[in-house]
């Protein structure tokens, strides 16, 4: 018996998600990009072609005005790009106690990598704005120390943490630095922080097309200064024409690969730009609309709100059909994505208001 066929979701309502509708171009790309594999460059040409492109196009939105010749490869997510990030250091550690050191608003990603690569974790501890704080990674570093972590966008409060400063820390005791812009890559240009390869001595960068970028899911980035980096992950690979594989994943998505090309020939730079100051301004407005109903709101750095909101209220919004996370610490979480638009956030406070009466 024929089942209904089941329908996505639709965006409406979406408000705590870190990925997005995919731009139209992106999607038509993905679609006909769906049967190749640029994990098999001799025999999927076409695509490995493209994937070269797409670094490019990364390591443009990455280098500011520093010229964009950065290595990298499109991986399947974040996930990945932080696993390898953190495989790389470590392969290139002298020395058999090897630690990585990163912020507590460091994404879960980087446990998994700790777990799966038998490193050591070390959290360090936030300062009182979300952000690293710097005294604290200097206290954690050591001789044993492969990777210090940034964050530039976290997951939770979209804090941008001091580049430049833990940048410094990891050169003093000979660690790599590694950036997390998964989330953040595709605002971070149009702001002023300093972020990547043009502001401090990055070594690799974690830029997600999924998130921000508006590429189908799945399309990560990993970047690195060095092709060195992608040499220490590189193994052989007898039964493939090409000799070595840098990636963690064999087979891997070709859609992912052209849909990230084509959003980012559609909206590079001035569509990634508006899409930044539409969601800064969407930001801005829902912190000010829950500040003056006596919320305490995280004042947005990059397009994401937190604000406490009581557990009841929470969960009649949920009830109302809004599909709203909270962090860990509890409050609710607005992630200001490129579907997320300002009558949507209207509709959003006045259910909430319709919740309080
Ligand atoms: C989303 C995110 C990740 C993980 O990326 P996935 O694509 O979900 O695997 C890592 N770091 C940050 C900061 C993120 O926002």
């Amino acid at each position: 018996m024929r089942q209904p066929e089941p329908e996505p979701q639709s965006f409406d309502r979406v408000l705590s998600s870190m990925c997005t509708e995919p731009h139209p171009d992106a999607r038509a790309a993905a679609e006909r990009f769906l049967a190749t594999n640029p994990g098999d460059p001799a025999t999927y040409e076409s695509v490995a072609e493209l994937e070269a492109r797409a670094v490019e196009g990364l390591a443009t939105l990455a280098a500011h005005s520093a010229p964009a010749d950065a290595a990298g490869y499109v991986t399947s997510r974040g996930t990945e790009a932080n696993v390898q990030a953190v495989r790389s250091a470590r392969n290139r550690h002298d020395g058999s106690e090897v630690n990585v050191v990163a912020p507590a608003s460091a994404h879960f990603s980087f446990t998994k990598a700790a777990e799966v690569l038998g490193v050591e974790l070390r959290t360090v501890p936030l300062d009182d704005d979300f952000r690293a704080d710097v005294d604290a990674v200097a206290a954690a570093v050591n001789d044993g120390t492969a990777l210090v972590v940034g964050v530039a966008g976290s997951t939770e409060y979209g804090r941008v943490d001091p580049i430049p400063e833990l940048a410094a820390i990891a050169e003093e005791v000979g660690a790599g630095f590694h950036v997390d812009a998964a989330w953040g890559g595709f605002v971070l240009p149009f702001t002023d922080h300093a972020w990547s390869f043009a502001d401090a001595a990055v070594d690799t960068l974690t830029i997600d097309p999924h998130k921000y970028g508006q590429a189908p899911v799945p399309a990560g980035g990993l970047l690195a200064r060095e092709d060195a980096a992608l040499d220490a992950l590189a193994v052989d690979t007898p039964y493939l024409e090409s000799r070595s594989q840098a990636t963690l994943t064999g087979t891997r998505s070709g859609a992912g690969v052209a849909g990230a090309v084509a959003a980012m020939d559609a909206l590079w730079p001035d569509g990634y730009r508006e899409a930044a100051e539409r969601a800064a301004d969407n930001a801005d407005w829902l912190a000010d609309e829950l500040a003056d109903r006596g919320y305490r709101v995280v004042e947005p750095e990059l397009p994401l709100v937190a604000a406490d909101v009581p557990e009841s209220e929470f969960e009649s919004l949920r009830d109302a059909g809004w599909k709203v996370s909270r962090t860990g610490a509890g409050e609710l979480r607005v992630v200001c994505m490129p579907h997320v638009t300002r009558s949507a956030l209207r509709a959003f406070v006045d259910d909430l208001d319709r919740i309080r009466r």
